[in-house]
């Protein structure tokens, strides 16, 4: 489980020390500590982008329930959702590649240097 609060708290998957992002949607390039490469090959993010769609769908879903339930009419039940996840694009950005720098540890990890 500890994965998860340094997965949270933005930590590097490698050392669990260093920070991944020096701000809300900049990323460092290696860990500060154990200068890890967290791109490990050109297009690596890529896959962050469709990790990133199910952070937004996780993001989005209990607001699409809320107005369904409330039975909104069709603009809430479109704009509502839509509106939370364009006010949280930087969160679901920095999780995207986060979870996918985590994900890829974890299916083919490196050591420590
Ligand atoms: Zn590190």
């Amino acid at each position: 489980m500890k994965w998860f609060i340094d997965m949270l708290t933005n930590r590097c998957p490698v050392c669990r020390e260093g920070a991944i992002f020096h701000s809300l949607i900049k990323m460092n390039a290696d860990c500060p500590v154990c200068q890890t490469h967290f791109e490990r090959e050109v297009g690596f993010f890529s896959m962050s982008i469709f990790i990133g769609y199910i952070v937004a769908t996780v993001i989005a879903l209990p607001f699409f329930i809320v107005a369904l339930l409330l039975r909104l009419d069709i603009y809430w039940l479109i704009g509502l959702p839509g509106a939370v996840i364009i006010l949280t694009t930087p969160i679901i950005f920095r999780y995207g590649r986060i979870l996918w720098i985590y994900i890829d540890e974890w299916l083919d990890p490196r050591s420590v240097k």
